[in-house]
């Protein structure tokens, strides 16, 4: 098996004739289809909604509908969905087809506005967290029009949100979609203190995905990986990324293959990934798009992972975006590169030419920093999960600690704007600006290489890097708590600024003290060092940063009073769907180590406990043997079988006891009823032990004969030829 495995040839890739501008977005009813498919005063009533975010009337959206309808059967399309993304990893499909009765005995192909705009998608068995009981189990999918529909193989996805009867959101988009209103709302007003034309703030993502790959008939061996989507047992590989040859290195024909397949049928569907390199571990890869605004960036990313998933099957391969699939070497993120931006074009987290442009940049730079401080416990909370759990903190990740790396130039910049006294502010009110060495930032970013890898939450020139998001995440969940925790802080200064001018302070004094002031009360959140290190964990703990790391516990955040009020203010969340949405969180994180759980002890007892205890015995029969042959002239040379045999039995007794006291915990665990205490308990008592059960499985793996292993092992995993 694990030769044919090593055996196959890179898959063939239909590499179309054309040049990527040919294809590019020809799956997407964009702006192009939209002119060609829609009457004039349908296509620019459309375009007004989606830029002013207003509803579409009926006739409209019939309009539209049949001129989706058209394109999309004229692409060899029968079925269309709306396409949304619920509270599981992943999205979430329905499929009709397009036929209605014509009224004479047959049909006709009709697609209407009533059905493209809303649905009522029979949705009951979605995660809700209580929200929806059985009789009012109706959620509705409604069409969000500013990310344009799409075809996948033979359907016509249409983009929606996911609502229940009483307006709760149940999906991740509406959450989303709200956040991004409020730092437009909230930004709009601060970035009008520097431009009064500004009408607009837009948000900004470029995600990395990083991502394992593994040969389809291994991972078909590997119950674990089929199952959990990790691997919860397998030593150590005697190599695997000390050398550090594979970051960045030639990437295996099999692979690239498969990667060109990737990058054109991405491409096909308008998401414009750009770059693609070795990870740092075997088998580690890394893909990149072109940063887009943040709803339809994440829609692309979701449809990333769901293209990559059929990819990888037509090379024969699998792809993990578990944040951990492999003990012993790095794990995959999915780092958020996140900026904000003008409608007139400014960037704001980019420094300008001018000392005005610049005071702009550390205004917006300066309230991420206090927003980021203020809820830094919500921040890790909005990228943890059972599957995260096993990346942070742990030594090649982002530590469980929110931080901010600046980079010194920047920093220095704070220091002076911190150690200013009011003297030197009114001062610098005028024209002085220039002394604060605010004009000189432009040079900062010209040489901004010194990045950090360790810093979860990284400024990097242009944008912030949020890099403790993990892989398999929705990049949703912590766009929504960024956007939105932005939004409230830059409120909050506009209001501070706003009562300062009231005063009678200028503007621009008013501007620099209160940023003044949030340097000061932040400074906790700045930390450039090493965050890999104990010392980092003992001196954030001082500084009152949030350091929880069960991941029960993190999720509490949510409910903390002042990320109640801050959701409530902005609009993003209500109590009861912050509530909700944490059953939702708690339930998932029991479910994922209670599975976990089965499976580790399924092959713990049935595929690891057996062929042990059948070496064990080969052995034992060669000892007797020895024994029969050379009577007491045979003590020399069974001392070291000896030893393995009475090794092996310890190792297999203590498997055996630990199975058994897991169980014996999970059906304690699985009598408490609140979801809360039920995740406590899995992750106090389940969670450890499947890290024994793994301790003991893994010597097991050295000392049995390689023959008899019936799993593949890392070695074999880990690098594709
Ligand atoms: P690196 O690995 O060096 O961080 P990559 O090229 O792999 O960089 O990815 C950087 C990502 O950041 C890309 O998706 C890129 O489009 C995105 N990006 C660049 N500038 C911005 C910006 N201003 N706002 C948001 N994302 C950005
Ligand atoms: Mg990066």
């Amino acid at each position: 098996m694990v030769a044919e495995a090593f055996d196959r040839k890179a898959a063939p890739v239909a590499i179309p004739e054309q040049s990527p501008e040919k294809y590019y977005g020809e799956l997407v009813f964009n702006r192009q289809r939209m002119f060609e498919y829609l009457p004039k005063e349908v296509y620019d009533e459309l375009l007004k909604a989606i830029e002013n975010k207003t509803p579409i009337s009926r006739r409209i959206a019939d309009s539209v509908a049949d001129g989706m309808r058209r394109w999309a059967v004229e692409n060899g399309v029968h079925h269309y969905t709306h396409w949304f993304h619920p509270l599981t990893d992943g999205t979430a499909e329905k499929h009709d087809s397009f036929i209605e009765h014509d009224g004479k005995g047959g049909i006709i192909e009709e697609f209407s506005g009533k059905l493209l705009v809303q649905q009522e998608p029979d949705a009951s068995s979605f995660p809700n967290g209580g929200i929806r009981n059985t009789f009012e189990a109706r959620g509705y999918s409604a069409w969000d029009i500013s990310s344009p529909a799409f075809i996948l193989g033979s359907t016509l996805c249409i983009p929606t949100i996911f609502i229940s009867y009483t307006g709760e959101s149940l999906d991740y988009k509406t959450p989303l979609l709200r956040a991004i209103n409020a730092v437009d709302k909230a930004g709009t007003k601060v970035a009008r203190f520097f431009d009064s034309e500004v009408k607009h703030v837009r948000t900004f993502l470029g995600w990395e995905q990083e991502y394992f790959l593994v040969d389809e008939s291994l991972y078909s061996a590997r119950p674990d990986l089929v199952m959990t989507g990790r691997t919860l047992l397998g030593h150590e590989s005697p190599k695997n990324q000390q050398f550090e040859d594979h970051y960045f290195g030639a990437i295996p024909s099999r692979v690239e293959a498969f990667m060109l397949d990737l990058e054109i049928s991405c491409q096909r569907l308008g998401i414009p990934v750009k770059t693609r390199h070795n990870e740092v571990a075997p088998n580690q890869f890394e893909c990149a798009p072109i940063y887009e605004e943040v709803n339809l960036a994440n829609d692309h990313n979701l449809l990333l992972m769901s293209v990559m998933t059929e990819v990888a099957r037509r090379h024969n391969f699998r792809v993990l975006f578990h944040e951990k699939p492999f003990a012993g070497i790095n794990g995959s993120g999915k780092h958020n590169n996140w900026s904000l931006g003008t409608d007139r074009g400014a960037m704001l987290f980019s420094p300008g030419k001018t000392p005005e442009d610049n005071l702009q940049f550390i205004t917006f730079v300066v309230n991420v920093m206090a927003a980021v401080h203020r809820f830094n416990g919500l921040l890790k909370a909005s990228i943890m999960s059972a599957t995260n759990a096993h990346r942070l903190g742990a030594n090649e990740a982002p530590p469980a600690i929110i931080s901010i790396f600046t980079g010194s130039q920047l920093a220095a910049v704070l220091d002076m704007l911190e150690n200013s006294s009011d003297a030197d502010l009114s001062s610098l009110a005028g024209k002085a600006g220039y002394s604060l060495g605010l004009s000189q930032i432009p040079e900062i970013l010209i040489d901004n290489t010194d990045r950090n890898r360790t810093s979860p939450f990284a400024f990097t020139g242009n944008r912030f890097e949020f890099r403790a998001v993990g892989s398999s995440a929705n990049c949703a969940s912590a766009m929504i708590a960024l956007n939105a925790a932005v939004a409230d802080q830059l409120d909050r200064f506009h209001s501070e600024v706003n009562n300062r001018v009231a005063n009678g302070m200028p503007l621009r004094e008013a501007i620099l003290s209160e940023l003044r002031k949030l340097v000061a009360q932040s400074k906790a959140i700045h930390f450039d060092g090493n965050g890999y290190s104990d010392e980092w964990k003992e001196e954030a703990a001082r500084r009152g940063l949030d350091c929880e790391t069960s991941a029960p516990l993190i999720f509490d955040a949510y409910l903390a009073p002042e990320a109640v009020e801050m959701f409530d203010r902005t609009g993003v969340f209500s109590k009861v769907e912050l509530q909700a949405r944490n059953e939702v969180k708690w339930e998932m994180y029991t479910k994922k180590i209670q599975l976990e759980a089965r499976v580790l002890g399924d092959l713990a007892l049935n595929h690891i406990v057996p062929v042990a205890r059948r070496y064990q015995s080969m052995l034992v029969d060669n000892v007797v043997k020895l024994r029969e042959l050379y009577g007491h002239g045979a003590d020399d040379l069974t001392s070291d079988e000896l030893r393995t045999i009475e090794n092996i039995a310890r190792r297999v007794s203590a498997i055996t006891r630990t199975v058994n006291e897991m169980v014996n915990e999970r059906k304690k665990a699985n009598a408490i009823s609140d979801q809360r205490s039920r995740a406590i308990a899995y992750h106090d008592t389940i969670a450890p032990a499947l890290n024994v059960i793994r301790r003991h499985a893994d010597k097991l793996e050295l000392l049995i004969d390689n023959e008899m292993w019936p799993l593949p092992k890392y070695r074999e995993l880990l690098f594709i030829r």
